[in-house]
């Protein structure tokens, strides 16, 4: 139990499992769990800060089939897990050789977060930002969104029952809107690019005290739901960690969650502590973590936004510094790729592993094949990527690109004819 001060009427008592505050990123402040995400002294991004205690392998593989296996490594009450949700998580990790071999390496793993309720990775965040949201007294689930949080959000609240209210960019792909607009709630196109949503949101957040916006106002609680893509990959491969990871980049939030899974897990003896590399992955529309790395820099300059990997296109991502963090410390690189090879990298992830991923994960398998070509990635060590959403929601992207092979009247003649076999 962590008690919190009542906080614009938000609850004064709140059960966030092992959490126990809420720590400054820059500075290292701390204070009380609460609706709160930037610090009182500096402005700096909070992060939750906890007391483990009692996790062990066999308590997590006797937990349910979803996230919450991992609650008690998570800002969520105990009894989380009974509560209505879209229950995401442990998608599978699927062994890879035929895409290892077309790209000259030895152990390759997709971690295929695209069998997620609405098909992508954001089912994780949505679902921890909802629970801690409402233990904080929160009662509308909001956000903007470049697409993906927007299915999430609306679905998770659609399944709690409580009103979502969500923004995003009115150029967003045509699927996502449909996906979105599917769960009823407040759904609002804004004529600006996301980081204008962005913007929008956290005025509107300033207002309306009962909205949580899952990446805004209760961020510090959304981004830790990233962890459990470490987790998982960690106790998919056997309680262990890969030698290197490749990881798309919007914010960074994931990436940087995943990194901190990682060494949640070295600190609590879960696995073995040995080093890996983790690399980053953004289109050369969108590549501000990309070339502030490759720069040398450790701020991340804004770009404007300009490739087909929409869910990716955050031209100023909050975590991009500690992306910068994790990936030199780690020995790894972080990598961009142009929309031509995303869409390489969509048909060959098709191709070799029958995985239609979407745009990210485009931009993941092509930076993959060059990270390869220049070196910076070992080939012969164990690897795994993310697909983190699902191709149907990005037709756009290749719809130009493939068709059936041939089409035929229904005889056996024609088909011999067109000389099919
Ligand atoms: C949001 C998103 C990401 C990256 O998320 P960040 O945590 O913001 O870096 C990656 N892939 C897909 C499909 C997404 O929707
Ligand atoms: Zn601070």
């Amino acid at each position: 139990m962590a008690t919190t001060p009542a906080d614009n009427g938000h609850t004064s008592s709140a059960d966030l499992g092992p959490a126990t505050a809420l720590t400054c990123r820059e500075c290292g402040h701390s204070r009380e769990l609460g609706p709160y995400y930037a610090c009182e002294q500096c402005f700096g991004p909070l992060e939750i800060s906890y007391d483990f205690g009692g996790v062990t392998r066999e308590s997590i593989e006797a937990g349910p089939r979803n996230i919450w296996r991992y609650r008690g490594l998570l800002p969520v009450p105990s009894n989380v897990a009974e509560t209505p949700n879209t229950e995401p998580g442990l998608t599978r990790l699927v062994r890879a050789d035929q895409l290892a071999e077309s790209l000259g390496l030895q152990r390759l793993w997709v971690k295929d977060d695209s069998g997620n309720p609405t098909h992508s990775f954001k089912d994780r965040v949505v679902a921890v930002a909802l629970a801690a949201a409402r233990e904080l007294g929160f009662k509308v689930l909001a956000c903007p969104s470049t697409g993906n949080l927007a299915n999430a959000v609306a679905a998770a609240a659609a399944r709690a029952g409580i009103r979502s209210a969500v923004f995003v960019p009115s150029d967003l792909e045509a699927q996502k809107i449909i996906t979105t607009a599917v769960y009823g709630g407040l759904f609002v196109t804004v004529d600006g690019n996301y980081d204008d949503v962005n913007r929008l949101a956290s005025e509107i957040a300033g207002e309306e005290e009962d909205w949580a916006f899952v990446n805004v106002n209760v961020r510090p609680y959304y981004a830790e739901g990233s962890k459990t893509l470490g987790y998982e990959i960690a106790e998919q491969l056997g309680w262990r960690l890969p030698d290197q990871i490749v990881i798309p980049v919007a914010s960074g939030s994931q990436l940087t969650k995943i990194d901190k899974a990682f060494q949640e897990l070295i600190k609590l003896g879960l696995v073995e502590d040995r080093p890996y590399r983790v690399f980053g992955a953004q289109a050369a529309g969108c590549d501000p973590v990309a070339a502030a790395f490759k720069a040398g820099h450790d701020v991340v300059r804004p770009v404007k936004p300009s490739t087909i990997a929409k869910s990716l296109a955050i031209g100023n991502p909050a975590d991009g510094p500690y992306v910068l963090d994790v990936v030199r410390r780690t020995g790894g690189a972080v990598e961009d790729v142009t929309d031509e090879q995303v869409v390489e990298g969509i048909r060959l992830l098709a191709a070799t592993e029958g995985i239609f991923g979407e745009t990210a994960g485009g931009v993941t398998v092509a930076t993959l094949r060059k990270l390869v070509e220049t070196g910076a990635l070992d080939p012969s060590a164990e690897t795994v990527i993310i697909n983190s959403g699902d191709g149907l929601k990005t037709l756009d992207a290749i719809s130009s690109q493939v068709a059936p092979s041939a089409n035929i009247p229904p005889s056996l003649d024609a088909f011999r004819a067109a000389g099919l076999a």
